[in-house]
């Protein structure tokens, strides 16, 4: 398993980055064009590679796909053309009107809606800010970000085009009415943010950059930002209590 994904991480797309604080630029409808990169034509897939998915928890009728798994990050970066091309709208209350960002890939948004359907349940409304962002969205919120505070400041919260795993169309930022909607670290000592911690792993999501593990990820701690991996990869990442970097052995550095 390992080993395959480190041969995943060696061609996965490109990767980006964090997710981006407050609103900006979150705010446009470009799309380029399609898949690039060799991922899909490796079968490196920890999910396909010794695992059937008896459980279906990869989604109904979807077989194993390589890209549910790459490792995006400052190191491995997407290409400037990918876009996947099964994004669908999250069916789950949002914050923003920009129909782009309220996107993502067809199996993660379907675990969003178990996922919050569940907070729901035990009395937690979650909301999502920011899913899909396309190389175009993430360049110009890029720019705003360090054109207000710096490229250097700009790079710790946020992402280059082409490094931000919010263009693999698998992360969603996630808030809530107590911090205002907002992407604030405070929302890690939420209700909210503290049952998405605690849960978001049985829904096939991984709190992607941990608090204290900026040196490995290259973003500061971000208790919003889920990343979609499949309940099971999840799982065993959440049980190892490594991040996505160390589980799969790359690092940013
Ligand atoms: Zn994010």
């Amino acid at each position: 398993m390992r080993r395959s994904l480190i041969a995943i991480a060696a061609i996965s797309l490109t990767l980006a980055t964090a997710c981006s604080k407050p609103s900006a630029g979150e705010v446009e409808k470009e799309r380029p064009a399609a898949l690039g990169g060799a991922a899909q034509e490796t079968q490196a897939s920890a999910e396909s590679k010794g695992h059937s998915d008896p459980e279906g928890e990869l989604g109904e009728g979807q077989a194993a796909d390589d890209t549910l798994v790459s490792l995006v990050n400052k190191k491995h970066p997407l290409d400037k053309a990918y876009v996947p091309e099964d994004l669908v709208p999250v069916d789950v209350p949002t914050v923003l009107d920009n129909p782009e960002v309220n996107q993502l890939r067809k199996e993660a948004a379907a675990a969003l809606s178990k996922m919050f359907d569940a907070a729901s349940e035990d009395g937690v409304k979650l909301y999502a800010r920011s899913g899909y962002r396309s190389y175009k969205t993430q360049e110009a919120l890029f720019a705003s970000y360090s054109a207000r505070e710096g490229e250097e400041a700009a790079n710790r919260y946020s992402a280059r085009a082409g490094q931000s795993e919010h263009q693999t169309g698998l992360a969603m930022d996630v808030t809530s009415e107590s911090v205002s909607f907002q992407l604030d670290e405070a929302f890690g000592e939420t209700t909210e943010g503290r049952w998405l911690a605690e849960h978001a792993h049985e829904y096939g999501f991984i709190i992607r950059y941990p608090q204290g593990k900026e040196d490995i990820t290259g973003y500061i701690y971000e208790p919003w930002h889920v990343r979609f991996l499949g309940v099971r990869l999840a799982a065993s990442v959440y049980e190892s209590g490594l991040t996505y970097e160390e589980f799969v052995g790359e690092g940013i550095e």
